[in-house]
């Protein structure tokens, strides 16, 4: 999974910036890192907006990643609790869809 990093301060994130919202001055480098991680916190859906009504229920969680200070917002293939080590299942629509390890 690629991650962005700044390159002057500790700042870091999936979502592409061209200078760094954090410090204002570094430039943020793109890295390559392992899409696995903890689940840092969840949230169960039940009323899903209407693209995703026919999967809801469904499990959003924050998840923080093993070999970086980034956290990932991801769709669960299914329940989770917090601590459980997931990996990257696939992305889909451009939303990263979990599973747990
Ligand atoms: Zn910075």
């Amino acid at each position: 999974m690629k991650i962005f990093k700044c390159n002057s301060c500790d700042y870091a994130s999936v979502s592409s910036k061209y200078t760094c919202p954090k410090c204002r001055s570094g430039k943020l480098e793109a890295q390559e890192v392992s899409p696995e991680g903890t689940v840092f916190s969840f949230t169960d859906i039940h009323i899903a907006p209407a693209e995703f009504a026919d999967i809801a229920p469904y499990t959003i969680a924050l998840i923080q990643l093993d070999e970086a200070d980034v956290k990932v917002t991801a769709r669960m293939d299914g329940p989770v609790q917090i601590g459980d080590k997931v990996a990257l299942d696939k992305m889909e629509d451009g939303a990263y869809l979990y599973t747990k390890l």
